[in-house]
Protein backbone atom coordinates (compact mmCIF):
# COMPACT_ATOMS: atom_id res chain seq x y z
CA UNK A 1 0.00 0.00 0.00
CA UNK A 2 1.56 3.57 -0.40
CA UNK A 3 1.45 6.03 1.59
CA UNK A 4 -1.18 8.06 0.43
CA UNK A 5 -3.45 5.22 -0.60
CA UNK A 6 -3.09 4.24 3.23
CA UNK A 7 -3.79 7.99 4.52
CA UNK A 8 -6.55 7.99 2.37
CA UNK A 9 -8.16 5.04 3.36
CA UNK A 10 -7.54 5.57 6.87
CA UNK A 11 -9.19 9.31 6.94
CA UNK A 12 -12.35 7.46 5.25
CA UNK A 13 -13.08 4.64 7.47
CA UNK A 14 -15.63 6.28 9.04
CA UNK A 15 -17.23 6.17 5.87
CA UNK A 16 -16.87 2.74 5.00
CA UNK A 17 -18.10 -1.03 6.66
CA UNK A 18 -15.52 -3.23 5.65
CA UNK A 19 -17.31 -6.38 5.40
CA UNK A 20 -19.69 -4.61 2.88
CA UNK A 21 -16.58 -3.42 1.05
CA UNK A 22 -15.43 -7.19 0.89
CA UNK A 23 -18.40 -8.50 -0.44
CA UNK A 24 -18.99 -5.81 -3.02
CA UNK A 25 -15.22 -6.62 -4.29
CA UNK A 26 -15.76 -10.12 -4.79
CA UNK A 27 -18.67 -9.22 -6.93
CA UNK A 28 -17.84 -6.68 -8.78
CA UNK A 29 -14.96 -9.00 -10.66
CA UNK A 30 -17.76 -11.33 -12.40
CA UNK A 31 -19.53 -8.12 -13.50
CA UNK A 32 -16.87 -6.51 -15.14
CA UNK A 33 -15.40 -9.90 -16.16
CA UNK A 34 -18.85 -11.27 -17.91
CA UNK A 35 -21.84 -8.68 -17.25
CA UNK A 36 -21.03 -6.63 -20.33
CA UNK A 37 -23.25 -5.03 -22.96
CA UNK A 38 -25.89 -6.78 -24.88
CA UNK A 39 -24.92 -7.23 -28.36
CA UNK A 40 -26.77 -4.82 -30.74
CA UNK A 41 -29.48 -5.41 -33.80
CA UNK A 42 -28.37 -3.57 -36.33
CA UNK A 43 -30.62 -1.86 -38.84
CA UNK A 44 -28.11 0.44 -40.75
CA UNK A 45 -29.89 0.94 -44.12
CA UNK A 46 -27.47 -1.61 -45.60
CA UNK A 47 -28.20 -4.19 -43.88
CA UNK A 48 -31.97 -5.82 -44.44
CA UNK A 49 -34.20 -5.97 -41.85
CA UNK A 50 -32.83 -6.51 -37.84
CA UNK A 51 -29.58 -8.19 -37.86
CA UNK A 52 -27.42 -9.45 -35.27
CA UNK A 53 -23.94 -8.98 -35.02
CA UNK A 54 -23.79 -13.17 -35.28
CA UNK A 55 -25.79 -13.27 -38.25
CA UNK A 56 -23.79 -10.66 -40.50
CA UNK A 57 -20.42 -12.41 -39.27
CA UNK A 58 -21.82 -15.82 -40.17
CA UNK A 59 -23.10 -14.59 -43.59
CA UNK A 60 -20.09 -12.12 -44.28
CA UNK A 61 -22.16 -9.49 -44.66
CA UNK A 62 -19.51 -7.14 -45.31
CA UNK A 63 -20.95 -3.82 -46.05
CA UNK A 64 -20.69 -2.39 -42.51
CA UNK A 65 -17.66 -1.84 -40.22
CA UNK A 66 -18.22 -5.07 -37.91
CA UNK A 67 -14.91 -7.30 -37.87
CA UNK A 68 -14.66 -10.99 -35.91
CA UNK A 69 -12.89 -9.22 -32.81
CA UNK A 70 -16.08 -7.36 -31.78
CA UNK A 71 -18.06 -11.04 -30.99
CA UNK A 72 -15.67 -10.45 -27.83
CA UNK A 73 -16.94 -6.79 -26.94
CA UNK A 74 -20.39 -8.05 -26.06
CA UNK A 75 -22.19 -10.61 -24.27
CA UNK A 76 -24.41 -13.75 -25.26
CA UNK A 77 -28.17 -13.75 -25.61
CA UNK A 78 -30.03 -12.62 -22.71
CA UNK A 79 -30.83 -15.60 -20.42
CA UNK A 80 -27.76 -17.72 -20.71
CA UNK A 81 -26.06 -14.41 -19.77
CA UNK A 82 -28.43 -14.00 -16.71
CA UNK A 83 -28.40 -17.46 -15.70
CA UNK A 84 -24.58 -17.58 -15.83
CA UNK A 85 -23.85 -14.59 -13.80
CA UNK A 86 -26.52 -15.29 -11.36
CA UNK A 87 -24.64 -18.83 -10.76
CA UNK A 88 -21.20 -16.39 -10.11
CA UNK A 89 -23.01 -14.84 -7.99
CA UNK A 90 -24.71 -17.27 -5.59
CA UNK A 91 -21.45 -19.18 -6.10
CA UNK A 92 -19.51 -15.82 -4.06
CA UNK A 93 -22.41 -15.66 -1.76
CA UNK A 94 -22.09 -18.99 -0.67
CA UNK A 95 -18.36 -18.91 -0.11
CA UNK A 96 -18.67 -15.75 1.97
CA UNK A 97 -21.11 -17.59 3.73
CA UNK A 98 -18.81 -20.50 4.34
CA UNK A 99 -16.12 -18.33 5.48
CA UNK A 100 -18.67 -16.50 8.42
CA UNK A 101 -19.16 -19.75 9.36
CA UNK A 102 -15.54 -20.91 9.72
CA UNK A 103 -15.08 -16.89 11.15
CA UNK A 104 -17.89 -18.14 13.68
CA UNK A 105 -16.15 -22.10 14.98
CA UNK A 106 -13.08 -20.36 15.71
CA UNK A 107 -14.91 -17.78 17.89
CA UNK A 108 -16.35 -20.39 19.49
CA UNK A 109 -12.90 -21.59 20.25
CA UNK A 110 -12.01 -18.41 21.96
CA UNK A 111 -9.83 -17.15 18.69
CA UNK A 112 -11.84 -15.50 16.07
CA UNK A 113 -8.32 -14.00 14.87
CA UNK A 114 -7.39 -16.86 13.17
CA UNK A 115 -10.38 -16.73 10.50
CA UNK A 116 -9.67 -16.47 7.29
CA UNK A 117 -12.75 -13.73 6.95
CA UNK A 118 -10.48 -12.06 10.12
CA UNK A 119 -7.63 -11.88 8.47
CA UNK A 120 -9.21 -10.42 5.22
CA UNK A 121 -11.15 -8.21 7.23
CA UNK A 122 -9.77 -7.75 10.74
CA UNK A 123 -12.18 -5.26 11.97
CA UNK A 124 -15.15 -8.22 11.09
CA UNK A 125 -17.74 -8.32 14.30
CA UNK A 126 -18.95 -11.34 15.50
CA UNK A 127 -21.56 -13.16 14.27
CA UNK A 128 -24.26 -14.58 16.63
CA UNK A 129 -26.64 -16.68 13.67
CA UNK A 130 -25.63 -18.21 10.45
CA UNK A 131 -26.14 -15.88 7.63
CA UNK A 132 -28.00 -17.85 4.41
CA UNK A 133 -26.34 -15.17 1.94
CA UNK A 134 -27.12 -17.62 -1.12
CA UNK A 135 -30.73 -17.77 -0.13
CA UNK A 136 -30.57 -13.75 0.58
CA UNK A 137 -29.11 -13.14 -2.85
CA UNK A 138 -32.04 -15.15 -4.79
CA UNK A 139 -34.59 -13.31 -2.62
CA UNK A 140 -33.03 -9.76 -3.58
CA UNK A 141 -31.97 -10.43 -7.20
CA UNK A 142 -36.04 -11.13 -7.70
CA UNK A 143 -36.62 -7.42 -6.46
CA UNK A 144 -33.67 -5.30 -7.68
CA UNK A 145 -32.71 -7.94 -11.16
CA UNK A 146 -29.02 -7.94 -10.13
CA UNK A 147 -27.54 -10.78 -12.01
CA UNK A 148 -29.58 -8.84 -15.11
CA UNK A 149 -28.05 -5.48 -14.68
CA UNK A 150 -25.05 -4.76 -17.30
CA UNK A 151 -24.44 -1.62 -16.17
CA UNK A 152 -24.65 -1.21 -12.49
CA UNK A 153 -22.89 -3.71 -10.34
CA UNK A 154 -24.19 -5.18 -7.35
CA UNK A 155 -23.82 -2.05 -4.82
CA UNK A 156 -23.19 -1.10 -1.33
CA UNK A 157 -27.20 -0.78 -0.71
CA UNK A 158 -27.80 -4.38 -2.40
CA UNK A 159 -25.30 -5.94 0.00
CA UNK A 160 -26.50 -4.28 2.52
CA UNK A 161 -29.82 -5.30 2.39
CA UNK A 162 -28.66 -8.62 1.12
CA UNK A 163 -27.20 -9.12 4.80
CA UNK A 164 -30.56 -7.81 6.11
CA UNK A 165 -32.96 -10.60 4.99
CA UNK A 166 -30.16 -13.47 5.30
CA UNK A 167 -30.02 -12.44 9.34
CA UNK A 168 -34.09 -12.23 9.09
CA UNK A 169 -34.24 -15.86 7.87
CA UNK A 170 -31.29 -16.75 10.49
CA UNK A 171 -32.97 -15.53 13.51
CA UNK A 172 -36.64 -15.79 12.67
CA UNK A 173 -37.11 -19.13 14.69
CA UNK A 174 -35.00 -17.93 17.53
CA UNK A 175 -35.76 -14.46 18.43
CA UNK A 176 -37.38 -13.34 21.40
CA UNK A 177 -36.13 -9.59 21.74
CA UNK A 178 -35.95 -7.27 19.04
CA UNK A 179 -34.87 -3.75 19.73
CA UNK A 180 -35.29 -0.83 17.55
CA UNK A 181 -33.64 3.07 16.54
CA UNK A 182 -36.20 5.91 16.92
CA UNK A 183 -34.99 8.79 15.24
CA UNK A 184 -35.05 7.30 10.84
CA UNK A 185 -36.07 3.68 11.95
CA UNK A 186 -39.24 4.22 12.84
CA UNK A 187 -40.22 7.85 12.25
CA UNK A 188 -38.29 10.70 10.43
CA UNK A 189 -35.62 12.81 12.45
CA UNK A 190 -37.23 14.60 15.59
CA UNK A 191 -40.28 13.44 14.29
CA UNK A 192 -43.26 11.57 16.12
CA UNK A 193 -44.72 7.98 15.32
CA UNK A 194 -48.11 8.63 13.71
CA UNK A 195 -51.49 6.43 14.28
CA UNK A 196 -50.90 6.46 10.47
CA UNK A 197 -47.59 4.62 10.75
CA UNK A 198 -47.52 1.20 8.85
CA UNK A 199 -45.25 0.19 11.16
CA UNK A 200 -47.78 -0.14 14.01
CA UNK A 201 -49.56 -3.10 13.11
CA UNK A 202 -45.86 -5.01 12.54
CA UNK A 203 -45.12 -4.36 15.51
CA UNK A 204 -47.88 -5.54 17.27
CA UNK A 205 -47.55 -8.95 15.47
CA UNK A 206 -44.15 -9.01 16.73
CA UNK A 207 -45.87 -8.60 20.08
CA UNK A 208 -48.50 -10.87 19.94
CA UNK A 209 -45.86 -13.36 18.76
CA UNK A 210 -43.81 -13.19 21.87
CA UNK A 211 -41.25 -11.02 21.13
CA UNK A 212 -40.06 -8.20 23.27
CA UNK A 213 -40.30 -5.00 21.41
CA UNK A 214 -37.65 -2.16 22.75
CA UNK A 215 -37.40 1.06 21.46
CA UNK A 216 -33.96 2.47 22.06
CA UNK A 217 -32.93 5.85 21.37
CA UNK A 218 -30.47 8.63 22.12
CA UNK A 219 -33.27 10.76 22.83
CA UNK A 220 -32.50 11.56 26.41
CA UNK A 221 -35.72 13.20 28.58
CA UNK A 222 -34.58 12.07 31.83
CA UNK A 223 -37.04 9.68 33.99
CA UNK A 224 -39.75 11.95 31.89
CA UNK A 225 -42.32 9.48 30.82
CA UNK A 226 -44.45 11.97 29.49
CA UNK A 227 -41.91 13.39 26.67
CA UNK A 228 -41.28 9.85 25.32
CA UNK A 229 -45.82 9.27 25.61
CA UNK A 230 -45.79 13.11 23.32
CA UNK A 231 -43.39 11.39 20.45
CA UNK A 232 -44.92 8.04 20.70
CA UNK A 233 -48.14 9.02 20.58
CA UNK A 234 -49.75 7.94 17.21
CA UNK A 235 -48.81 4.45 18.49
CA UNK A 236 -49.77 4.65 21.88
CA UNK A 237 -53.31 5.40 20.78
CA UNK A 238 -53.47 2.50 18.78
CA UNK A 239 -52.68 0.56 21.65
CA UNK A 240 -55.27 2.19 23.33
CA UNK A 241 -57.58 1.47 20.10
CA UNK A 242 -57.34 -2.14 19.92
CA UNK A 243 -57.49 -2.51 23.66
CA UNK A 244 -54.28 -4.57 23.82
CA UNK A 245 -54.43 -6.93 27.07
CA UNK A 246 -51.79 -5.56 29.91
CA UNK A 247 -50.00 -8.91 28.91
CA UNK A 248 -49.25 -8.32 25.50
CA UNK A 249 -48.36 -4.52 26.54
CA UNK A 250 -45.51 -5.56 28.87
CA UNK A 251 -43.94 -6.94 25.89
CA UNK A 252 -43.12 -3.20 24.94
CA UNK A 253 -39.99 -1.02 26.26
CA UNK A 254 -38.45 2.48 25.64
CA UNK A 255 -35.12 2.80 26.61
CA UNK A 256 -33.89 6.53 26.33
CA UNK A 257 -30.80 8.30 26.35
CA UNK A 258 -28.76 5.15 24.71
CA UNK A 259 -29.11 3.12 27.78
CA UNK A 260 -29.98 5.51 30.90
CA UNK A 261 -33.98 5.76 31.32
CA UNK A 262 -36.05 2.78 31.05
CA UNK A 263 -39.88 2.34 30.36
CA UNK A 264 -42.08 -0.17 30.79
CA UNK A 265 -45.65 0.09 28.46
CA UNK A 266 -49.21 -0.35 30.27
CA UNK A 267 -52.67 1.06 31.06
CA UNK A 268 -52.65 3.39 33.60
CA UNK A 269 -54.74 6.31 34.89
CA UNK A 270 -54.76 9.19 32.76
CA UNK A 271 -53.56 12.24 34.93
CA UNK A 272 -56.09 14.48 32.73
CA UNK A 273 -59.30 12.34 32.67
CA UNK A 274 -58.59 9.42 35.40
CA UNK A 275 -59.61 7.07 32.68
CA UNK A 276 -57.31 4.18 31.88
CA UNK A 277 -55.26 5.22 29.04
CA UNK A 278 -52.14 3.02 27.36
CA UNK A 279 -48.87 4.74 28.76
CA UNK A 280 -45.41 4.54 29.40
CA UNK A 281 -44.25 3.48 33.49
CA UNK A 282 -40.85 4.85 34.33
CA UNK A 283 -38.48 2.25 35.85
CA UNK A 284 -36.11 2.54 38.71
CA UNK A 285 -32.40 2.38 37.64
CA UNK A 286 -31.80 -0.17 40.69
CA UNK A 287 -34.07 -2.98 39.42
CA UNK A 288 -32.17 -3.52 36.13
CA UNK A 289 -28.80 -1.33 35.92
CA UNK A 290 -25.95 -3.47 36.66
CA UNK A 291 -24.20 -2.65 39.62
CA UNK A 292 -21.08 -0.77 37.37
CA UNK A 293 -23.50 1.22 36.04
CA UNK A 294 -24.71 2.73 38.77
CA UNK A 295 -21.45 3.53 40.41
CA UNK A 296 -20.97 5.85 37.88
CA UNK A 297 -20.44 9.38 39.76
CA UNK A 298 -22.68 12.65 38.89
CA UNK A 299 -19.16 14.52 39.18
CA UNK A 300 -17.49 12.50 37.11
CA UNK A 301 -20.22 12.71 34.42
CA UNK A 302 -20.07 16.46 34.63
CA UNK A 303 -16.50 16.26 33.92
CA UNK A 304 -16.35 14.23 31.10
CA UNK A 305 -19.42 16.40 29.55
CA UNK A 306 -17.67 19.76 30.50
CA UNK A 307 -14.63 18.09 28.05
CA UNK A 308 -17.41 17.30 25.51
CA UNK A 309 -18.99 20.55 25.77
CA UNK A 310 -15.66 22.27 25.66
CA UNK A 311 -14.06 20.45 22.48
CA UNK A 312 -17.81 20.88 20.80
CA UNK A 313 -17.76 24.67 21.17
CA UNK A 314 -14.23 24.83 19.90
CA UNK A 315 -15.41 23.09 16.52
CA UNK A 316 -18.73 25.23 16.65
CA UNK A 317 -16.63 28.48 16.23
CA UNK A 318 -13.69 26.74 13.91
CA UNK A 319 -15.88 26.20 11.14
CA UNK A 320 -18.26 28.71 12.19
CA UNK A 321 -21.16 26.30 12.69
CA UNK A 322 -24.72 27.99 12.69
CA UNK A 323 -25.10 25.98 15.95
CA UNK A 324 -26.15 26.30 19.35
CA UNK A 325 -25.09 24.08 22.09
CA UNK A 326 -27.55 22.04 24.41
CA UNK A 327 -26.77 20.70 27.52
CA UNK A 328 -28.66 17.93 29.27
CA UNK A 329 -27.57 15.97 32.54
CA UNK A 330 -26.11 13.15 30.70
CA UNK A 331 -25.63 14.72 27.50
CA UNK A 332 -24.18 17.72 25.73
CA UNK A 333 -24.95 17.91 21.77
CA UNK A 334 -24.19 20.57 18.79
CA UNK A 335 -27.83 20.97 17.29
CA UNK A 336 -28.46 23.49 13.75
CA UNK A 337 -29.67 26.76 14.73
CA UNK A 338 -33.02 27.12 12.68
CA UNK A 339 -33.39 26.76 9.25
CA UNK A 340 -29.48 25.82 9.44
CA UNK A 341 -27.94 22.44 7.88
CA UNK A 342 -24.73 21.34 8.89
CA UNK A 343 -22.38 19.55 6.35
CA UNK A 344 -21.48 15.78 6.95
CA UNK A 345 -18.44 16.10 6.82
CA UNK A 346 -18.55 19.26 9.36
CA UNK A 347 -20.74 16.78 11.58
CA UNK A 348 -17.89 14.11 11.11
CA UNK A 349 -15.22 16.24 12.21
CA UNK A 350 -16.92 17.19 15.30
CA UNK A 351 -17.93 13.43 16.35
CA UNK A 352 -14.01 12.62 15.44
CA UNK A 353 -12.07 15.20 17.36
CA UNK A 354 -14.30 15.07 20.03
CA UNK A 355 -13.90 11.33 20.63
CA UNK A 356 -10.89 11.93 20.16
CA UNK A 357 -10.33 14.87 23.18
CA UNK A 358 -12.50 12.51 25.12
CA UNK A 359 -10.33 9.25 24.55
CA UNK A 360 -7.30 11.35 25.46
CA UNK A 361 -8.77 12.67 29.09
CA UNK A 362 -9.55 9.40 30.02
CA UNK A 363 -6.41 8.46 29.35
CA UNK A 364 -4.57 11.25 31.52
CA UNK A 365 -7.00 10.53 34.31
CA UNK A 366 -4.96 7.49 34.93
CA UNK A 367 -6.60 4.14 36.43
CA UNK A 368 -7.48 5.65 39.54
CA UNK A 369 -11.17 7.19 38.09
CA UNK A 370 -13.36 4.85 36.39
CA UNK A 371 -13.71 5.42 32.82
CA UNK A 372 -16.94 5.92 32.27
CA UNK A 373 -18.37 4.84 29.27
CA UNK A 374 -19.60 7.41 26.58
CA UNK A 375 -20.84 7.80 22.71
CA UNK A 376 -19.87 10.40 20.34
CA UNK A 377 -22.16 10.40 16.96
CA UNK A 378 -23.74 12.11 14.21
CA UNK A 379 -27.06 12.07 13.80
CA UNK A 380 -27.79 13.32 10.50
CA UNK A 381 -28.19 16.77 11.59
CA UNK A 382 -26.86 17.21 14.73
CA UNK A 383 -23.82 15.23 16.75
CA UNK A 384 -24.24 14.54 20.23
CA UNK A 385 -22.07 13.06 23.22
CA UNK A 386 -24.16 10.27 25.38
CA UNK A 387 -22.98 8.89 28.92
CA UNK A 388 -22.95 5.28 27.98
CA UNK A 389 -24.16 3.56 24.74
CA UNK A 390 -26.38 1.74 23.14
CA UNK A 391 -24.13 -1.77 23.33
CA UNK A 392 -24.94 -1.03 26.95
CA UNK A 393 -28.57 -0.28 26.11
CA UNK A 394 -29.01 -3.67 24.18
CA UNK A 395 -27.06 -5.58 26.88
CA UNK A 396 -29.25 -4.57 29.96
CA UNK A 397 -32.11 -5.22 28.18
CA UNK A 398 -30.97 -8.65 27.46
CA UNK A 399 -30.16 -9.23 31.04
CA UNK A 400 -33.17 -7.54 32.05
CA UNK A 401 -35.35 -9.52 29.68
CA UNK A 402 -33.43 -12.65 29.42
CA UNK A 403 -32.87 -12.60 26.02
CA UNK A 404 -28.85 -14.54 24.13
CA UNK A 405 -27.29 -12.43 21.65
CA UNK A 406 -28.71 -14.72 18.86
CA UNK A 407 -32.23 -14.16 20.20
CA UNK A 408 -31.61 -10.58 19.91
CA UNK A 409 -31.92 -8.50 17.05
CA UNK A 410 -30.88 -4.45 16.77
CA UNK A 411 -32.31 -2.60 13.67
CA UNK A 412 -31.16 1.22 13.06
CA UNK A 413 -29.87 3.37 10.44
CA UNK A 414 -26.55 4.45 11.77
CA UNK A 415 -24.09 1.78 11.70
CA UNK A 416 -21.20 3.23 10.38
CA UNK A 417 -18.36 4.03 12.89
CA UNK A 418 -19.54 7.75 13.64
CA UNK A 419 -23.08 6.56 14.10
CA UNK A 420 -24.88 5.08 17.91
CA UNK A 421 -26.50 2.01 16.54
CA UNK A 422 -22.63 0.52 15.61
CA UNK A 423 -21.99 0.29 18.70
CA UNK A 424 -24.93 -2.75 19.57
CA UNK A 425 -22.90 -4.82 17.01
CA UNK A 426 -21.00 -6.40 20.13
CA UNK A 427 -23.60 -8.32 21.83
CA UNK A 428 -26.49 -8.92 19.07
CA UNK A 429 -27.50 -9.64 15.24
CA UNK A 430 -28.22 -6.14 13.48
CA UNK A 431 -30.42 -5.48 10.44
CA UNK A 432 -28.70 -2.04 8.92
CA UNK A 433 -32.16 -0.05 7.36
CA UNK A 434 -32.02 3.66 5.89
CA UNK A 435 -35.50 4.84 6.53
CA UNK A 436 -39.01 3.78 8.09
CA UNK A 437 -39.95 2.27 4.84
CA UNK A 438 -36.87 -0.11 4.49
CA UNK A 439 -37.95 -0.82 8.43
CA UNK A 440 -41.17 -1.49 7.19
CA UNK A 441 -39.38 -3.91 4.58
CA UNK A 442 -37.51 -5.65 7.20
CA UNK A 443 -40.11 -6.29 9.53
CA UNK A 444 -43.07 -7.52 6.03
CA UNK A 445 -40.15 -10.43 5.79
CA UNK A 446 -40.20 -11.36 9.84
CA UNK A 447 -43.18 -11.76 10.64
CA UNK A 448 -44.51 -14.04 8.06
CA UNK A 449 -41.68 -16.82 9.89
CA UNK A 450 -43.10 -16.39 13.48
CA UNK A 451 -45.61 -18.38 15.24
CA UNK A 452 -48.59 -16.38 16.77
CA UNK A 453 -49.64 -18.59 19.65
CA UNK A 454 -53.58 -19.07 19.69
CA UNK A 455 -53.98 -17.09 22.36
CA UNK A 456 -52.63 -14.12 21.76
CA UNK A 457 -53.99 -13.90 17.70
P1 LIG B 1 -31.99 7.82 17.72
O1 LIG B 1 -31.76 7.79 16.24
O2 LIG B 1 -33.36 7.34 18.09
O3 LIG B 1 -30.92 7.15 18.49
O4 LIG B 1 -32.03 9.36 18.13
C1 LIG B 1 -30.93 10.20 17.81
C2 LIG B 1 -31.41 11.61 17.73
O5 LIG B 1 -32.11 11.98 18.92
C3 LIG B 1 -30.27 12.58 17.66
O6 LIG B 1 -29.79 12.72 16.34
C4 LIG B 1 -30.92 13.87 18.19
O7 LIG B 1 -31.51 14.57 17.14
C5 LIG B 1 -32.01 13.39 19.12
N1 LIG B 1 -31.73 13.63 20.55
C6 LIG B 1 -32.55 14.27 21.41
N2 LIG B 1 -32.04 14.26 22.64
C7 LIG B 1 -30.87 13.62 22.59
C8 LIG B 1 -29.89 13.31 23.58
O8 LIG B 1 -30.01 13.62 24.77
N3 LIG B 1 -28.80 12.62 23.16
C9 LIG B 1 -28.67 12.24 21.86
N4 LIG B 1 -29.57 12.50 20.91
C10 LIG B 1 -30.67 13.22 21.26
MG1 LIG C 1 -31.39 6.89 14.21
Amino acid sequence: MTSSYRINYQLRAHKRDPLIEFIKGLLLTPFILHAKPRKPVLTSPQISGHESIDTILATGNGTSNVNQDDRNDYQEEEKPMVDANLQRYLEIMKSVEVMIEEHRRKAVKGVPEHSRLHRIVPSVASFFTPLPLEAAFLVANAKHSIAARRFVPPSFNDIRRILNTAQVMAIAPTINLITFDGDMTLYDDGTSFTEASPLIPLLITLMRAGLRVAIVTAAGYPGDAGKYEERLMGLLRVFDQQKLSEKLLERFYVLGGECNYLFRCGWKKSDATGEPVVGLTYIHPESYQPSDMLAWKHEDIQELLDVAEENLKRSVSAMNLKAMILRKSRAVGIVPLENAKIAREQLDECVLSTQQRLLEYQQMSGPSKTAIPFCVFNGGNDVFVDIGNKLIGVQVLQTYLGAAPEATVHVGDQFLSTGNDFATRSSCCTLWIVSPEETEGVLKELTPLLTIPAEDA
